[in-house]
C-alpha cells in the first residue's frame, strides 16, 4: 500500500475533525504501548465518521492496488490487501465488541447506518475484475512462485472469497447468482421468522392444578403469571426450553407431557401459516443449485472445502463412528428406564415423551450431585488462577497483572502475556460480570490483530467476556462448575489468540474454520475438570482447603449420566444436516419422507429424536452450521484426542506443551490443520478418547 498517501488522506481528515481542539482517537494510531485501544479516550460520537472516513479510505486502497501498474506480485497484491482499510479495521474491532457489551442509542443507531456501509464495501471489494484477475493470476502460479506455505494459504483464502462471490462467472450466471443469494436471504429471515412465532403462539392451558403434580413450586408460579399476563385461567406453558425441560423433567401427567414434547419437534411442520416444509426444500434446491454454478458437486462438498474435515465424507465418516458407539448405550439407558417403570408397575412402555421424566429420577437415584456444595471452591479468582498456571507450565508464558491500562468498563481487569524471556506477547483484558447492555453467554475476541510482515508488526490484544454475578460485600464470585469450564474454555481460545506467530491477519490466531478452532478451546476444559489439577486450584474461598476427593467423585460420576441419548439426538442432527446438504436432486423432495428414510438407514432409536429436525434447524436454515453441524463433534475428537497426549506423556508436561504451542496455538491457519495436528500428536486423530470421555467405551 501506498503508505504517503494514507498520510496525507490521515492528515486532512484531521484537520476537519479539530473541533474543540479534540481529535477523533480513531484517526491517529494509538500512543499505548503495542497499539493497545486508547478507551478512555473514545466517545460514542466517535464511531461514525471514523466508519465514513474508514470506509473511505478502504476503497481508496483498494483502488490504489487495482491501479497499481506493475505484474501482480504476493506483495503488491495481497498484502497490500491485507494492510488496507487501517481506520476500518481500528473502528470496527472496537465498535462492533462493545455492540456486544456496552451499546447504547448512538451506537445502536450508528450500526444501523453502518450495516449497509459495510455490505457496499464487501461488494466493492469482492464484484472487483481488476484485483481479481491479479488474484487469479497469482492463484494459478502459486505452486512455482516460491511462496511460503503460509503465503500460499491466504493467497487461497483471497481466492476462494472472490470465487465464492460468484467472480469466475459470466454476466448471465452473475446476475442468477445473485437473485439466488437474494432469494436464500429473504427464505432465511421468513424460516426464523415462523419459528419464532409458531414458538410463540403455542400455550399449554391447564386449569386443574391436579395434573401438574410433581413440577417445582416456581415453575408453577412462572406459568400462574404467565396465564395470568394472557388473560387465561390457570397455568400456562410454552415450548421455551427454561419452561419445556423442566416440564418434561417433572410432569407426573404423560399425556400432558406428549403434548408438550408434540408441540416442540413439530414447529413448522403443521401445515398452517407458520410451515416451515416449503421454506426448506427451496433453500435446499437454490443452495444445490449455487454449488454447481461455482463447480462443486453438491452444497456439502462447497461448504466443506477450506474446513478441515475437506469431505463431506470425512466428516460423515467421524459421525457414524460416533453413532455406532452412542446407539447401544442409549438403548442400555431406555432399559434402565423401562425398569423403573417396570417396579412402580407403569404398564406402558418408554415413549419419546417420558425421557426426561425417567432420566431425572434415575439422575436422583444414581448422579446426584448438588452444586451448592461445589461452588465455595469455585471462586473466579481461584478458576482464573487456575487456568494461569496451565498455560503457564505448560508453555512456558507468564500473566502479569496491568493496572494503568485503560478500559472500556470499570470492572474490566487487564493483564500482561509474557513469554519466558519476558519479551511481551499480547494485552488479556477479563470482562467477568454480568450488566444490562452484555448480550448472553461467554466469548473470546480481539481489539488488534497479529500480524508480521515488510515493515508491519504488531502483537494482538485479547478480550475475554462472561456473564457472572458480581461479587458482595460478603461473597466472592462464586461459579457452577459449567462456569467454571466456560472460564478455561474462553481462555483457550484467548491463547490461541495471544500465542500466534504467524505473518498475516487472514490466518492469523483464531481465523481458522470452526471445525478446528473449537479445539483450541474445548481442550482446556478438560484441565478444568482433572481430579489432580483440582487439587491445585480448587478451594474453598473461606478455608482455603482443597476440594475433597468425595465431591470430585461425584462430578465425574455425573459427567457420564444420559450421555447415550445427548450423544445420539446430537449426532443424529450433525447426520441429518449432512444428509440433507449431501443430496443431489431435490426435485421430488419430501421433508418428512427424507427424514423417515434417513432414521430407517442410520437405525434412529425411536425413544429420541434428532436434537432439530429440518423444519426448525435453525443453525442450518437461519445460520451459517448448514452443512457444518459436525463442527462441534469433530472438534471434540480432536480435543478429546490431544488431550489423551496429555494424559499420556503428563498433563504439565512442558515438552507436551512445547509441541502443542508450536504446531497448534503459534500457527493458526498457516499450513494444512490436519498436518499441523500430525506434527503434534505424531499422528491421525482417533475418535477412541472422545467415546470414552463420553463414557460411550471403558
Ligand atoms: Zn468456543
Amino acid at each position: 500500500m501506498n503508505k504517503t498517501k494514507i498520510a496525507i488522506a490521515i492528515t486532512a481528515v484531521l484537520c476537519m475533525s479539530c473541533s474543540e481542539n479534540r481529535t477523533n482517537p480513531f484517526f491517529e494510531e494509538s500512543k499505548l504501548p503495542y497499539g493497545a485501544v486508547e478507551f478512555d479516550k473514545i466517545q460514542p460520537s466517535d464511531y461514525l465518521p471514523a466508519f465514513e472516513e474508514g470506509f473511505r479510505q478502504f476503497k481508496a486502497d483498494i483502488d490504489a492496488v487495482a491501479a497499481c501498474p506493475d505484474a501482480p506480485t504476493f506483495k503488491n497484491t495481497i498484502e497490500a490487501l491485507e494492510s488496507g482499510g487501517d481506520l476500518l479495521t481500528r473502528v470496527s474491532s472496537v465498535f462492533f465488541n462493545l455492540m456486544e457489551t456496552d451499546a447504547d442509542d448512538l451506537m445502536k443507531e450508528t450500526e444501523e447506518k453502518v450495516i449497509p456501509m459495510q455490505t457496499e464495501a464487501d461488494s466493492y471489494l469482492y464484484m472487483n475484475d481488476v484485483i481479481f484477475k491479479r488474484i487469479k493470476q497469482l492463484y494459478d502460479n502459486k505452486d512455482n512462485s516460491g511462496l511460503t506455505t503460509e503465503q500460499v494459504k491466504v493467497l487461497e483464502k483471497y481466492y476462494r472469497r472472490f470465487v465464492n462471490g460468484g467472480a469466475l462467472l459470466d454476466a448471465t450466471a452473475k446476475a442468477r447468482f445473485v437473485e439466488i443469494q437474494n432469494r436464500l436471504g429473504e427464505l432465511r429471515v421468513k424460516f426464523a421468522n415462523n419459528n419464532l412465532d409458531e414458538a410463540n403462539s403455542y400455550v399449554l392451558n391447564v386449569t386443574d392444578i391436579k395434573r401438574l403434580a410433581g413440577l417445582p413450586q416456581d415453575q408453577l408460579e412462572a406459568a400462574a403469571a404467565s396465564a395470568r399476563d394472557k388473560g387465561l385461567e390457570g397455568w400456562a406453558f410454552n415450548i421455551q426450553k427454561p419452561c419445556w425441560i423442566p416440564f418434561l423433567q417433572y410432569c407426573q401427567d404423560r399425556s400432558l407431557r406428549e403434548q408438550m414434547y408434540k408441540a416442540y419437534y413439530s414447529r413448522g411442520n403443521n401445515n398452517n401459516q407458520f410451515d416451515n416444509k416449503a421454506i426448506v426444500k427451496e433453500m435446499l434446491t437454490l443452495r444445490l443449485e449455487m454449488a454447481k454454478m461455482l463447480g462443486y458437486e453438491t452444497f456439502a462438498d462447497y461448504k466443506l472445502v477450506d474446513r478441515m474435515a475437506k469431505t463431506p465424507q470425512a466428516a460423515y465418516d467421524l459421525l457414524m463412528e460416533i453413532w455406532q458407539y452412542a446407539v447401544p448405550q442409549a438403548r442400555l439407558e431406555r432399559d434402565e428406564m423401562q425398569k423403573i417403570i417396570d417396579a412402580e408397575g407403569g404398564k406402558f412402555k418408554l415413549e419419546a415423551w417420558d425421557w426426561w421424566y425417567y432420566a431425572e429420577k434415575l439422575r436422583k437415584q444414581k448422579y446426584d450431585l448438588d452444586e451448592s456444595q461445589l461452588m465455595p471452591y469455585f471462586s473466579l479468582d481461584n478458576v482464573r488462577k487456575g487456568s494461569f498456571m496451565v498455560a503457564e507450565t505448560l508453555f512456558g508464558i507468564k500473566f502479569k497483572k496491568v493496572e494503568n491500562l485503560p478500559v472500556y468498563n470499570p470492572t474490566v481487569e487487564t493483564w500482561e502475556c509474557l513469554d519466558a524471556d519476558g519479551s511481551h506477547l499480547a494485552y488479556f483484558y477479563t470482562d467477568c460480570f454480568v450488566r444490562p447492555t452484555k448480550r448472553q453467554g461467554a466469548w473470546m475476541t480481539n481489539f488488534t490483530d497479529e500480524y508480521k510482515y515488510g515493515s508491519r508488526s504488531q502483537r494482538p490484544t485479547i478480550v475475554n467476556v462472561c456473564n457472572f454475578s458480581l461479587p458482595t460485600d460478603t461473597l466472592p464470585c462464586l461459579l457452577s462448575i459449567d462456569d467454571a469450564r466456560t472460564v478455561f474454555h474462553e481462555f483457550g481460545h484467548a491463547l490461541h489468540g495471544m500465542l500466534t506467530q504467524c505473518h498475516y491477519p487472514a490466518v492469523s490466531g483464531t481465523a481458522t474454520p470452526n471445525d478446528f478452532v473449537e479445539m483450541c478451546s474445548q481442550i482446556m476444559e478438560h484441565w478444568a475438570i482433572d481430579p489432580s489439577i483440582l487439587k491445585q486450584y480448587a478451594f474453598h474461598y473461606k478455608t482455603g482447603e482443597p476440594i475433597p476427593d468425595a465431591l470430585i467423585e461425584k462430578m465425574q460420576n455425573a459427567g457420564h449420566f444420559n450421555t447415550g441419548f445427548e450423544t445420539v439426538e446430537l449426532v443424529g442432527a450433525a447426520l441429518l444436516d449432512m444428509e440433507y446438504h449431501m443430496l443431489k436432486d431435490y426435485s421430488g423432495f419430501d421433508d418428512q419422507k427424507f427424514e423417515d428414510e434417513i432414521s430407517a438407514k442410520l437405525g434412529m432409536i425411536p425413544e429420541i429424536e434428532y436434537r432439530y429436525r429440518g423444519t426448525f434447524f435453525n443453525h442450518i436454515f437461519n445460520n451459517d452450521y448448514c452443512a457444518g453441524y459436525y463442527s462441534y463433534l469433530w472438534a471434540e475428537v480432536l480435543d478429546c484426542d490431544a488431550f489423551q497426549c496429555f494424559q499420556e506423556e503428563g498433563l504439565l508436561n512442558k515438552e507436551t506443551g512445547r509441541r502443542y504451542r508450536q504446531n497448534i496455538l503459534e500457527k493458526g491457519g498457516s499450513d494444512d490443520l490436519m498436518e499441523l495436528y500430525r506434527r503434534f500428536r505424531g499422528s491421525d486423530p482417533k475418535t477412541e478418547a472422545m467415546l470414552r470421555n463420553r463414557g460411550l467405551i471403558k
